[in-house]
């Protein structure tokens, strides 16, 4: 069964089912993959990245691109090991990553946000590892890296042989089958599913612009993602207020929700201090309805008026 659930999840991801490695979390994933691969030099990476990225960043030498709405802008000098995620989870925006496979040194792909939403082709990006996590497309909270044959990672555990000894360890057999169920799922419907969730969004953001929002999500990016800022009020204040009326919305990225502080994904794409502390971010996704959006931009004005009234 883990063998079937490999040989599914590497025919919808375009890669072969024994580059498919079951992890405990996305986080975990993209661990081994960056303390895996890196030898020696410079790290070349976004600024954006999630923690369980940029955290690691922080023990290894790095160089970070800059960030033009929203993208990083690809500017390669030497490094040893690239590591970008393929769409921002704030955001949504979407990442040049093929231009940064093309400097021919390994490349980690932080696909968490991208998976199970786009398509998407572990050959056709020219990445040496994929990292992704299925409680994100409807599955189980199991991760999975894609790593290629070479270069060999280096493991984070000892143990058994299990997984090429890179991820050794008896594997949850029913987190590999329902990880492979849930994204042949969620790619049968992803055509549609894009289609309805960018109306939705754009319906969204239209009416956002209208009162005087400043959209951070850029054209080019997820479809179910909505992240703005409204000028003069506090991000804290706006997700209390949209709680009282059962909508749940966060400040920047969920992980770090309940945390009071700009985000540092708005800060590296230059947005003011103030600006980023009035941040507000709102995810579709497949269990979202037209009515819960209308129900939304039917709150936000007196929602907006409140927030602003409680002042930064
Ligand atoms: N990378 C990105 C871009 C994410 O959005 C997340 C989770 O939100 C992670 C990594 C971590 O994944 P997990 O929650 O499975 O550890």
């Amino acid at each position: 069964m883990v063998s079937q659930a490999k040989e599914d999840i590497a025919a919808l991801l375009d890669c072969e089912p024994i580059e498919v490695i079951f992890t405990a979390s996305g986080t975990e994933a993209d661990n081994l993959a960056l303390r895996g691969l890196y030898r020696s030099g410079t790290v070349l990476a976004s600024p954006i990245e999630h923690p369980a990225v940029a955290e690691v960043l922080k023990t290894l030498p790095t160089r970070y691109l800059p960030v033009v709405d929203g993208a990083v802008v690809p500017d390669y000098q030497g490094e040893s090991l690239i590591t970008c995620m393929l769409a921002n989870n704030e955001t949504g925006a979407l990442q040049p990553v093929d231009k940064l496979a093309s400097y021919g040194v390994p490349l980690h792909v932080d696909a968490v946000q991208a998976v199970g939403h786009i398509p998407v082709s572990f050959r056709g990006l020219g990445a040496t590892t994929l990292a992704f996590s299925a409680h994100k497309f409807g599955g189980p909270r199991v991760g999975v890296l894609l790593a290629r044959r070479s270069p060999a990672l280096t493991p984070l555990l000892l143990g058994g042989g299990q997984q090429r000894g890179i991820r050794p360890g008896t594997i949850d057999v029913a987190g590999a089958v329902a990880t492979a169920a849930a994204l042949k799922e969620a790619c049968a419907e992803m055509a549609t599913e894009q289609v309805r969730l960018a109306e939705l969004r754009d319906r969204l953001l239209g009416r956002l612009r209208e009162l005087g929002a400043v959209v951070h999500t850029p054209a080019a990016s997820l479809p179910g993602h909505a992240h703005v800022s409204i000028p003069g009020a506090l991000g804290d204040s706006l997700i209390m207020l949209l709680d009282m009326h059962g909508i749940a919305a966060s400040t920047g990225s969920a992980c770090s929700s309940g945390v009071n502080r700009a985000s540092e994904t708005l800060l590296a794409m230059g947005v003011p201090t103030d600006v980023a502390r009035s941040a507000l971010r709102f995810t579709l996704g497949y269990t979202t309805t037209e009515a819960d959006v209308d129900h939304l931009i039917g709150v936000l004005p007196e929602v907006i008026a409140q927030a602003q009234a409680a002042g930064m």
